[in-house]
């Protein structure tokens, strides 16, 4: 098995494991920020401007979108936490995307007090977002699509025609109609059908598939789309061996689509936009954990001191999170399953997998777990959330979120003698 390379030392890892206690997530700012510029870089050519709107779902911490910020990303939201979190970091008004489905009035409500640009996921709402803000519409607005079987699925996604979300190819006709009537001004138009999809082409393929439908949309009803949204879902090499997707080859090709589609339709200067949150920060987080027991009994199992509390994906999807024992690296490797504590038997990180050998008392890292890990944490079993680490090389770090504790777990409760 191939290794997968750590941005920091054994000892620099110690050092912070001795001061914050383990387990703790990390994440790597230098290189976040080097991918967030990267990714910008890709997409510098688009006339009417790039922007990537973070899908604020993958790593909800403000320490985190404020570094995102000052890289020029907006944010994705589809919660009033989320829209919260923007606010409170100062990404704002049109900087924001808000992409929901079955949403509550409210939501609609501070989404479009805040400014955002509201993606509708449904032509239903147009009338409820309407009534939901007392009879007018947003001057700008966006429409989700959703192909059907005009567009080949994604393993995370599956096939668009079964997804819950946004408007058949009609609807879509019949909806920026329906705005247009209604003397809305400003449109754009979006659509999310793969996640953690390693082909480039697949978003060259999305790319065309949007242009060519805003040619259509304004050929025939005269509404001119100002911004499309390419979606998230650029997917992240979790196994050793696997490619990332060439930012710098997308975006040549969509280009290419742009110049071919776009400009002979007089359809630019358009906004390109996207709303990745799996890519940016998913490969620079890491789960640090200690190994708190060994056992072999029909298996061999190495036990942590965290557990799918703290990273879901392989509990959820079977999901690949590469583990590393940073003090074995060198040494005799043995095939485990490396376990959690929940009274749950898919409480595994990894399964028949071999590793290099650890010993109690070690530290374990699993990889890029910078997105959709802590994110997704619960509290089943009474287990707490861990910190989070922003790392900033060398012995630099900072605390950006605490480890909860008992009294913060029975919060919600009024009981005499609980308070942890
Ligand atoms: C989750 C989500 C994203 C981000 O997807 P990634 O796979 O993290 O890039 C973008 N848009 C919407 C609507 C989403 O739900």
């Amino acid at each position: 098995m191939p290794a997968k390379n750590l941005p920091f030392t054994l000892s620099q890892l110690e050092n912070i494991a001795a001061k914050v206690g383990t387990p703790f997530h990390l994440y790597d700012e230098a290189a976040l920020r080097a991918n967030a510029r990267a990714f910008n870089q890709a997409f510098a050519w688009v006339p009417g401007g790039f922007k990537n709107f973070y899908a604020v779902k993958a790593l909800p911490n403000p320490h985190v979108l404020e570094a995102l910020k000052q890289e020029g990303f907006g944010g994705d939201c589809s919660s009033i936490a989320e829209l919260l979190l923007c606010e409170a970091v100062g990404i704002r008004g049109s900087d924001i995307v808000f992409t929901s489905n079955d949403t509550p009035a409210e939501e609609f409500q501070k989404a479009h007090e805040m400014g955002a640009l509201i993606n509708l996921d449904d032509i239903t709402h147009i009338a409820f977002l309407e009534r939901a803000l007392g009879g007018k519409l947003p001057e700008f607005l966006c429409f989700r699509y959703n192909p059907g079987p005009l567009k080949a699925g994604n393993a995370i996604i599956g096939k668009p025609e079964e997804a819950k979300y946004g408007f058949t190819r009609e609807q879509i006709f019949e909806g920026y109609r329906i705005l247009r009537d209604k003397g809305v001004k400003r449109f754009a138009l979006h659509t999310m059908v793969a996640s953690n999809e390693l082909n480039p082409d697949y978003f060259v393929e999305t790319a065309q598939m949007l242009f060519d439908l805003a040619v259509e949309v304004f050929q025939k009803l005269g509404v001119r789309i100002e911004l499309l949204n390419l979606g998230g879902g650029i997917g992240i090499p979790y196994r050793p061996g696997q490619q990332a997707v060439d930012l710098a080859r997308v975006g040549r090709d969509i280009r290419s689509a742009y110049e071919r589609t776009l400009t002979p339709a007089g359809l630019a200067p358009m906004r390109i936009t996207m709303e990745c949150g799996r890519m940016v920060t998913g490969p620079y987080g890491y789960l640090v954990s200690r190994v708190l027991h060994k056992k072999a009994t029909y298996k061999n199992y190495v036990g942590l001191d965290s557990c799918m509390a703290n990273l879901m994906r392989p509990a959820l999807y079977g999901s690949y999170h590469h583990v590393t024992v940073p003090a074995r690296e060198c040494g005799a490797r043995k095939v485990y399953d490396v376990t959690g504590s929940l009274c749950e038997n898919n409480d595994k990180f990894a399964i028949d997998r071999e590793i290099a050998d650890p010993e109690i008392g070690d530290l374990v890292v699993i990889h890029d777990t910078g997105a959709h890990g802590h994110a997704m944490g619960f509290n089943y079993n009474g287990k707490l959330r861990s910190a989070e680490i922003l790392w900033q090389g060398g012995a630099d770090y900072r605390l950006i979120r605490r480890a909860e504790t008992l009294a913060d777990h029975f919060a919600t409760l009024d009981y005499p003698g609980l308070k942890g």
